[in-house]
């Protein structure tokens, strides 16, 4: 919001204010990793613990005013966990490594919205420097981002300040998949302390590999069950594999009862 003109109105301003980011921080924002979450970790799905605690109602709770009664506590929200993705039913949570990319990603992209099919890219901040316009086109389509460093580096061979500039010169997100899926207990912790919650996969397709659209599908069709992270590339090389293959595999999958959903990063 923009502030009032002038210097009279601060406390209404300020009030104003209070209101807006305490209604941002309600636990309706479900992007935000809960503070309920169990931080333990959680091998199906290859995740880390976040220790995201952003947008908790306590950090925009305004001093305390005479006429206003106790501040509510935090609204005791059900621990619903975003990242209980086996919850929802029969849900696949597609993800894209190493874009943007100027040719593949808007047919990835038309492919998702042939499928009404949302999605998260895991993208290079190398990458999203070159094509800013591509990574506005995923979120404007309602898909998300999620940080896969600046450059794709091998986070487990660089020392902890180099692992903190990768992270850091990535795209802002809650979410950090490492280059290649190689992490450990301190990535882990680099990542926390940018909280970013680690996501790996549950199902790789190899699509970087390029071993024919109809391999692909296979790889994706097999692996399908409900809450399954499905890792596909559309950058990194030629993904006209990857992009036929996703086509094919939504069409079949959507029959079955599949839907898809971007993951809460
Ligand atoms: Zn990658």
């Amino acid at each position: 919001m923009t502030k009032p003109p002038g210097k009279l109105l601060p406390l209404v301003a300020a009030l104003l204010c209070g209101a807006v980011l305490a209604q941002a921080a309600t636990p309706s924002d479900h992007s935000v990793t809960s503070a309920a979450a169990p931080v333990t970790q959680t091998p199906s799905h290859g995740l880390q613990p976040g220790t995201s605690k952003r947008g908790e109602p306590s950090s925009t709770k305004q001093a305390a005013q005479p006429s206003q009664p106790a501040v509510k506590p935090a609204v005791a929200k059900p621990p619903a966990d975003d990242w209980n993705l086996a919850a929802h039913g029969k849900v696949l949570y597609l993800t894209f490594d190493d874009g943007p990319q100027r040719e593949w990603t808007p047919k990835v992209l038309q492919v998702l919205r042939k499928h009404k099919a949302q999605a998260t890219f895991f993208v290079l901040g190398i990458q999203v420097a070159q094509y800013p316009e591509l990574l506005a086109a995923e979120r404007a389509a309602g898909h998300h981002v999620g940080n896969h460093t600046w450059d794709h580096k091998t986070l487990t061979l660089l020392p902890d300040a180099k692992v903190r500039q990768e992270i850091a010169t990535g795209v802002k997100s809650k979410c950090l998949r490492p280059p290649t899926g190689a992490t450990n207990a301190k990535i882990a912790a680099i990542a926390a302390a940018y909280r970013q919650r680690q996501v790996l996969w549950d199902v790789d397709t190899k699509d970087w590999e390029k071993p024919g659209a109809a391999h692909i599908e296979h790889a994706i069709l097999a692996g399908a069950r409900p809450g399954a992270i499905i890792l596909m590339h559309d950058g990194g090389g030629n993904r006209s594999q990857t992009v036929a293959a996703l086509d094919r595999a939504l069409t079949k999958l959507t029959k079955l009862g599949y839907t898809y959903r971007a993951l809460p990063c």
